[in-house]
């Protein structure tokens, strides 16, 4: 039986009067990796906020592994990388290789301390995983962004997450590190059975990786497979074909 790692029912988020997301509901179940796309301001990072309870919604709910997100507590089974680092200090005097041991901190128990030796294949592993072994003892402010957002990453699978939300996370990459990026998100999907929910911008890219597509823009306009995009009327009708074909085009 396929355990649903995440539904949300119903759910509608306003800001100020003004409504960004409006009755949405879908289910991942455990295994899936769904890419969710849409334009600009859509809602995107809303809806990856209301996931995570740190968006109270205005009607309906969400829940994680079965368990409300306002009741949740195990958060070692998810691994997060926000879209926006505006929450992140790069002033923060810390290296890459203890941001990146900052992401084992929800497996602790009290008291809570990071930097014992039992971490550290966990952090190499992450490490060289993202190509960044080179640059541990750098201060994270003394980054580029792409390397910023590598260290990040690092930190958001360091603890083996069940299931890994990112939102945008390759839009500070290069293509080199990008394509690595996607080729460590296949290999934990296949090889870990993580669950992963990928927001981008990389239409091209995602219909060779994602087992299924949520278009969104306010509401759901499409979830299915993407083959099932590609060949059906109903999106071509909304989209296009030049729009479709855009996303339907395997690179
Ligand atoms: P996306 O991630 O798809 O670009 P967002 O979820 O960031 O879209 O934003 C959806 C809509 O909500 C946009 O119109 C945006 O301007 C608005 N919005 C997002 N965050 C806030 C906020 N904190 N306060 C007010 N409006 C917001
Ligand atoms: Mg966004």
């Amino acid at each position: 039986m396929s355990v649903d790692v995440l539904a949300m029912e119903n759910l509608s988020c306003r800001y100020q009067g003004h409504e960004a997301l409006t009755e949405i509901t879908m289910k991942v179940t455990a295994g899936d990796y769904v890419g969710i796309v849409g334009p600009n301001g859509s809602g995107k990072s809303t809806l990856v906020r209301a996931m995570l309870g740190l968006l109270a919604p205005d009607a309906g709910r969400v829940l994680l592994f079965g368990v409300p997100v306002t009741t949740f507590r195990q958060w070692r089974r998810i691994g997060y990388l926000p879209q926006s680092m505006r929450h992140f200090n790069p002033a923060v005097p810390a290296t890459v290789e203890e941001v990146i041991r900052l992401g084992l901190l929800p497996h602790k128990r009290f008291p809570r301390r990071v930097g014992g030796k039992s971490d550290t294949p966990a952090v190499e592993r992450a490490l060289e995983a993202l190509g960044i072994a080179g640059i541990r003892k750098k201060l994270i402010g003394e980054l580029s962004g792409g390397q910023q957002q590598r260290a990040l990453l690092a930190r958001a699978i360091v603890g083996r997450p069940e299931l890994l939300i990112l939102d945008e996370p390759t839009t500070a990459l290069d293509p080199e590190t990008r394509e690595r990026f996607y080729t460590l998100l296949g290999e934990l999907h296949r090889e870990e059975g993580t669950t992963i929910i990928l927001v981008t911008h990389d239409t091209g890219s995602i219909g060779s990786m994602a087992s299924r597509l949520i278009y969104v823009d306010r509401r759901i306009i499409f979830n299915g497979t993407l083959d099932d995009f590609c060949h059906s009327k109903e999106m071509t009708a909304f989209f296009g074909e030049a729009s479709q074909h855009l996303i339907c085009h395997r690179h």
